[in-house]
């Protein structure tokens, strides 16, 4: 099946036809040489693997500590979720919510909606509300910022450091891979894969 789109160039405004890019090839300006479009080798099968790597670390993350913090002999120890609870009752619930929803529930819905969209076309089939979904988890994107969250909990270790003794739990390491995964699985998806294949769906 042959098929073309209309793409403008991001350098030279040249409108023109994009042939069907093989896996791995790109497409480039005819004027200027820019490139247009390229496709991305594997990318539903790399992408894949990433997300069920991603919804494992999510859940090491989630259910072991973040810290234990040791003061005078007293052991105390904090999950993610806990400690939104504790700003939430610390009547920081402005920022509890941005830390629930930045930190547990964005990245959780990104994870679990891009299994559902793609899992599926790996076997060349479509879940119900393909399109909605993946417009949905394109738009929810930015709200996913664990990093900066994870700068922050850095930082009060740094600063916590003379006070108490600072352990840092699993759910720290797994979470510092989780972003890493993460921002992999988003560099590897090629969305047009998605767009492709919902299209052909319709015929
Ligand atoms: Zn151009």
């Amino acid at each position: 099946m042959e098929k073309s789109v209309l793409m403008a160039c991001h350098g030279c405004d040249l409108l023109q036809m994009i042939p069907m890019v093989p896996e791995g090839g790109q497409a480039r300006c005819s004027r200027c040489g820019a490139e247009l479009y390229s496709r991305k080798r594997n990318s539903l099968e790399r992408t894949l693997a990433l997300i069920i790597a991603g919804l494992i670390l999510f859940f090491l993350s989630n259910a072991f500590p973040l810290l234990e913090l040791k003061i005078q002999g007293n052991l105390q120890e904090t999950t993610l979720f806990q400690g939104v609870k504790a700003l939430y009752d610390q009547d920081m619930r402005g920022l509890a919510m941005l830390v629930l929803l930045t930190c547990i529930l964005a990245p959780f819905i990104q994870l679990s909606g891009l299994f559902y969209v793609l899992a599926p076309l790996k076997y060349n089939r479509l879940a119900p509300k393909t399109a909605r979904v993946f417009r949905f988890i394109r738009k929810l994107q930015p709200w996913s910022m664990m990093e900066v969250f994870m700068l922050g909990i850095l930082v009060s270790i740094v600063k916590l450091a003379k006070m108490a003794t600072i352990i840092p739990g699993i759910s720290l390491y797994s979470f510092a891979a989780l972003i890493l995964v993460l921002a992999g699985a988003v560099a590897s998806l090629d969305p047009h894969i998605v767009w492709e294949r919902l299209e052909g769906g319709k015929r």
